[in-house]
């Protein structure tokens, strides 16, 4: 049963109070490159990001972020460790959203001027807490970054944020693994009505990380926890919202990009399918709209969940079928099958 949250605005992006889930992800770039920043978020934009965080490591990347946010149309959100000043420079030069971890923004008195600019400018908070960064006092009474150590920095940060009247809260809380993140999420679901960002911290290269994701943000999208998600990728931030949108359309929660279906391979097949499947995952990249598309090795299964997609190919021998909407559309040697189904989907997609 999801919980109902209070509503966070981040620019036109409403996080929490049953919105849709929100895909975020971060750049990799220097924030103060300026060229490589603007392309970057772009990119993410155009794969489906919704609201976009770059770092603020100095003052240069500070005032990078005036002019990223003249050009880009997304909601952007400073992350900001350390260093106070770079959180209040920030907000001078429009971020959406400021993101900190109060377990290394210095004393209190720091993190209550970062609340009263924030609070002026109508700026909401990401409060982050993360395993790696938990107060001594606390990680000496529990020995290890517990779930309830993670949750007691937590709310010790929170007591702040409430004692200065501050509410326009976003929560994240990373545990060291993907069962200890589990733990302190659902613990704070319990506890609070503030929106939740999900994310497995450090989560690994594409293929562990998508999976170490998925496991974790599986489980709690599934119970309901959870208000916007991002996918720590050691990779492109293109693939980060790819794999979100991917948990996304599993769990029914969110319909946008393709999904390619294709089968595992096997003796009875007589085409080079891991090239085929390849082709049509890089081109589908492209493509923003939802829709099942299946790549098929044989006759065993293929032409029936060919026809269940949206468009398929049910390959033969060195050759294919393509099928549209259960029609089978044409049969084309396998050297054309890849450019034969996009000529189908984009006629298709014209024809809307
Ligand atoms: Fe094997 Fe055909 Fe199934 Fe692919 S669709 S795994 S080739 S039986």
């Amino acid at each position: 049963m999801r919980k109902l949250k209070r509503l966070v605005e981040v620019d036109s992006v409403k996080i929490g109070a049953n919105n849709p889930i929100v895909v975020q992800s971060m750049t990799k770039t220097k924030t103060r490159d300026l060229k490589k920043t603007i392309n970057q978020i772009r990119r993410m934009q155009r794969a489906g990001c919704e609201v976009v965080r770059v770092a603020l490591v100095n003052r240069t990347d500070a005032e990078a972020l005036t002019y990223i946010k003249k050009r880009v149309s997304i909601p952007i959100v400073a992350d900001i460790h350390f260093d106070y000043r770079l959180a209040l420079k920030a907000i001078d030069a429009g971020a959406d959203k400021i993101r900190v971890n109060p377990g290394n923004i210095g004393n209190n008195l720091r993190l209550i001027k970062v609340i009263e600019k924030a609070k002026a400018f109508n700026v909401p908070i990401r409060v982050g807490v993360n395993s790696g960064s938990l107060p001594q006092s606390i990680l000496k009474r529990y020995k290890h970054p517990t779930p309830e150590a993670i949750m007691e920095t937590l709310e010790s940060s929170l007591k702040i944020f409430k004692e200065n009247n501050f509410d326009k809260i976003v929560i994240s809380a990373k545990g060291a693994n993907v069962m200890d993140t589990v733990a302190v999420y659902r613990m704070i679901n319990k506890k609070y009505d503030y929106p939740l960002h999900l994310g497995i911290t450090e989560a690994g290269l594409s293929f562990r990380g998508g999976i170490k994701s998925a496991v974790g943000l599986g489980i709690l999208l599934n119970e309901g926890i959870g208000d916007t998600i991002r996918i720590s990728l050691t990779s492109d931030p293109v693939m980060e919202v790819v794999a979100a949108y991917e948990i996304l359309n599993a769990l029914r929660l969110r319909q946008r990009n393709p999904i390619l279906i294709s089968c595992p391979i096997c003796g009875r097949c007589e085409v080079n399918l891991g090239k085929i499947a390849r082709a049509v995952e890089s081109r589908l990249h492209t493509y923003s709209d939802f829709m099942k598309v299946a790549v098929m090795g044989c006759v065993v299964n293929g032409p029936g969940e060919a026809r269940e997609a949206d468009f398929g190919i049910a390959c033969g021998k060195h050759t294919g079928i393509v099928f549209a909407k259960g029609r089978e559309i044409k049969r084309v040697r396998e050297k054309k099958l890849v450019d034969a189904l996009f000529e189908v989907i984009d006629e298709n997609i014209n024809n809307r």
